[in-house]
């Protein structure tokens, strides 16, 4: 197999580099480039310019608004746009739901909700994980009872993300507490996060900031025909979108521009009276941060050519190991800035209560804020099914033991 870049693609590249550069607003790309995470008016923001020029939903088929890349092309764009850095596509709405009703849903429900999840007019987000059902989803107790054309929604879901921002969620509810297996029961329902007896709870994570919630259902009435494929068959649907997740999570872009940042910041930083980037220590550990990197992009472009699926059109379980060593190493790529800060980096100049004072920080901008992603990226080994649960898959689908 040939992993070089054909002619093609890297011309591929140096036009998305080229659109980034020229319609990125600078705000934006200077605040991620110091390390704040975007705020939702700048996915908004960006994911527009990007669907206006047919470039947001970029693994759906052109005739369902995505650009119709291959692949490659849709791992280069990735990279790229993280490596600007500009914000991350939602990917509730564009790697989970979007495929998802392409699969599942009726020509009804993709006319209606397809354009307007690329373009961020409906903010998605994902309820699948419940107190008691999280590596073990098929034991989630929210139920769904039929009522007429309408089922009655009474259950929680927690670690919701930016449920406070969301007009939508898609949900696994318990449609037949007495099937024979869990997972036969489960059916995926889209709910308008408006409807009555909705409440959203924050949970703020270690880095202070308000991304995570409990969402709470109280007799919420949820129209039948908001069912995505058959009832109880929920299951099915929910591994695909698990599949697309895993394989969508590595963000081998987001890691390769933390660490070019740390490089850039080691040359500012003295240490013994001499710029930190000519430490041989530093030198070694950047090096081989590079070197990890660089096999975890071979092993992507592997999956990615063979799109993420075996011949039989599962999730290719391979996609376990993006998921676990490309995690690994977004948290490693974090160290070497959070280190060239030193005590400037501690989190308690992170706070948004710092944020909110007039005092400046003692030291660079870039050292106030890095504690903050790095704490909150301790949770990507978990998020998105955990490492440890990826391993089982690896044992067993690819080890077979
Ligand atoms: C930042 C963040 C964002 C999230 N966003 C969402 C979201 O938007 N929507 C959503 O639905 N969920 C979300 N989650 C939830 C996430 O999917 C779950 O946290 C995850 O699946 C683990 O479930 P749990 O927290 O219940 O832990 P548990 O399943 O209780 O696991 C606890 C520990 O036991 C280990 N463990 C469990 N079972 C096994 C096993 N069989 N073999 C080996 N080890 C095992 C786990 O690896 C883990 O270390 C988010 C989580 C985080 C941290």
């Amino acid at each position: 197999m040939d992993l070089r870049f054909t002619p093609e693609e890297d011309a591929f590249r140096e036009e998305v580099r080229g659109f980034i550069r020229d319609n990125l607003p600078d705000d934006i790309r200077k605040r991620l480039r110091i390390g704040y995470p975007a705020r939702k008016k700048d996915t908004v923001t960006w994911q527009r310019i990007l669907n206006k020029r047919g470039w947001a939903a970029i693994s759906w088929p052109k005739e369902y608004g995505g650009p119709g890349w291959t692949p490659v092309q849709r791992m280069i764009f990735l990279e790229e746009n993280s490596l600007a850095p500009a914000p991350e596509l939602n990917s509730f709405n564009i790697t989970m739901l979007g495929p998802v009703l392409i699969q599942f849903g009726t020509e009804e429900q993709k006319k209606r909700y397809l354009p307007r999840a690329a373009n961020l007019d409906d903010w998605w987000c994902q309820g699948f994980s419940e107190p008691g059902a999280g590596s073990d989803l098929a034991s989630l107790k929210t139920a769904a009872k039929r009522d007429g054309d309408h089922y009655l929604v009474n259950g929680q879901k927690i670690w919701t993300s930016t449920a406070h921002h969301a007009d939508w969620v898609f949900a696994l509810v318990r449609t037949d507490p007495q099937a024979k297996k869990r997972q036969e029961g489960i059916s995926f329902l889209l709910i308008d996060m408006k409807t009555p007896g909705i409440t959203v709870r924050p949970i703020i994570s270690i880095d202070g900031s308000h991304h995570l919630n409990e969402v709470f259902f109280d007799d919420v009435r949820v129209p039948v025909a908001n069912r995505i494929y058959e009832e109880n068959r929920g299951w099915d649907v929910a591994k695909f979108l698990l599949g697309n997740e895993r394989t969508g999570i590595a963000r081998l872009g987001k890691s390769k521009e933390r660490l070019e940042f740390a490089k850039e910041v080691a040359r500012e930083v003295r240490t013994a009276g001499r710029p930190l980037i000519g430490d041989i220590p530093f030198r070694q550990r950047v090096a081989q941060l590079e070197v990890d990197l660089k096999a975890l992009e071979l092993t992507q472009l592997r999956v990615v050519s063979a799109g993420g699926r075996r011949q039989d059109g599962k999730p290719d379980p391979f996609s376990s190991i993006l998921k676990i060593k490309g995690t690994e190493l977004l948290q490693a790529t974090t160290e070497p800035v959070m280190d060239a800060g030193g005590p400037l980096a501690m989190p308690v100049w992170a706070s948004e209560l710092q944020a909110m004072s007039n005092e400046p920080p003692p030291g660079p901008e870039w050292a106030a804020y890095m504690a903050a992603p790095y704490l909150f990226l301790r949770a990507a080994s978990i998020y998105g099914g955990t490492n440890e649960i990826q391993k089982n898959i690896l044992s067993k689908a690819v080890l077979g033991l």
